[in-house]
């Protein structure tokens, strides 16, 4: 298992360290992993003059998988856009086509005083978001703001999607369901916009080949408000670029902090980058204070998605299921009465749980 370690900017080397000593635990068990670290984002322009140097790409279109930690600082905010660190990162997720993004929504019992909701409404909250990631409205042409005959200015931009972009995130949302309780929720918006109808149908079509999977479809506002009132509904919510993008940060703050929440991007080949759903945090950064879960959790989706290997990923989560229920948490996640850990605590404590 060839791996591509980016630790990015701001808290991404503190938590990818604790991730990579999970990685080491299995290692050590005979499991074959080579790791090569390399810059990205605000690292990448400080050492390559590049948020994304071409070493960096080279080094994860070679690997199996990849595991980022998190780009960004204020201290680039005045550079010019295409040499952002953010930059980096939406370069790295089309260049290596990972068009379908997972995010798992999962509330661990000790934690659902955590969430805004009541506990009764999240507990036991367990949610697949699959997300189109490459296509619709945010990279459909034409696009653009242009003048009018009559000087004012206009905004276009397109919401498109092919046939094939469909069906291959369909197909994924439908395998991950076979996996899961067997449930896909179709998230569109099929009464009002084209692209969407079409969505539908192609979301049927490809029900056909999955007769023990039981799809269901959702209008976006409806889904967006089912999230809010009954969350545990859902198993599998598979949706286009920009309604994913917002149901998944809402369904993200179901579970209370973004530091316990892990992601996935994958290409058609089931290779992957591998990353916390959460930003470089510069505010924490360098203190050893961040939540690692959320990176940790995501190798255990590497070795679920990636490697298709059950077995290490039940491991790594029962190991971090079993931190949670021991008591320990970083800042963002504790609690009167519980013990608060670094981040490198946290680290060791998984490491001994596995
Ligand atoms: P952020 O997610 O970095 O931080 C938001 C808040 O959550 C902060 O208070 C932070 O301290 C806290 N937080 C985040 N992760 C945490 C963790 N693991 N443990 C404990 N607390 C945690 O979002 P932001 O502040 O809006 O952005 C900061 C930088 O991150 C910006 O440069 C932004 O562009 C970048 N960013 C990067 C990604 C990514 O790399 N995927 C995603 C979002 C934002």
């Amino acid at each position: 298992m060839k791996l591509a370690v980016l630790p990015g900017d701001g808290i991404g080397p503190e938590i990818v360290a604790q991730a990579v000593k999970v990685l080491n635990v299995l290692r050590a068990d005979g499991l074959k992993i080579e790791m090569e670290e390399a810059p990205i984002g605000g690292a990448g322009y400080d050492s390559a003059g590049d948020p994304l140097p071409q070493a960096t790409f080279k080094l994860a279109q070679d690997a199996d998988a990849v595991l980022l930690g998190a780009v960004g600082d204020w201290k680039y905010d005045d550079l010019p856009r295409d040499m952002r660190p953010e930059r980096g990162l939406l370069r790295i997720r089309k260049d290596l086509n990972l068009f379908a993004n997972l995010r798992p929504a999962l509330l661990y019992p000790e934690l659902a005083s955590a969430s805004t909701l009541k506990p009764e409404v999240v507990s036991g909250l367990d949610l697949m978001i699959v997300r189109e990631l490459t296509g619709d409205i945010y990279f459909g042409q034409p696009r653009g703001i242009s003048r009018l005959k009559n000087g004012e200015r206009e905004g276009i931009n397109t919401m498109r999607y092919s046939e094939s972009e469909i069906r291959r995130i369909g197909r994924i949302a439908f395998d991950i369901a076979m996996k899961r309780n067997k449930k896909v929720c179709s998230v569109d918006k099929a009464n009002v916009l084209e692209t969407t109808e079409l969505w539908r149908q192609v979301m049927i079509e490809i029900a056909r080949d999955y007769p023990e999977v039981e799809l269901g479809h959702m209008y976006v506002d409806n889904a967006a408000m089912q999230l809010v009132r009954a969350p545990r509904q859902f198993d599998v919510m598979v949706t286009g670029n920009i309604f994913g993008d917002i149901l998944s940060d809402e369904a993200a703050m179901l579970t209370g902090s973004i530091g316990m929440l892990p992601s996935a991007s994958l290409d058609e080949h089931n290779k992957g980058m591998y990353e916390p759903s959460h930003g470089s945090a510069p505010d924490i950064a360098g203190k050893d204070m961040a939540n690692p879960l959320a990176t940790i959790l995501s190798v255990a989706m590497m070795f679920r998605y990636t490697f298709n290997d059950p077995a290490s990923a039940d491991r790594i989560d029962n190991a971090v299921r079993k931190v949670i229920a021991q008591g320990y948490r970083t800042g963002d996640i504790w609690t009167q009465g519980s013990e608060k850990v670094s981040c490198s605590g946290m680290g060791d404590a998984v490491v001994a749980a596995m």
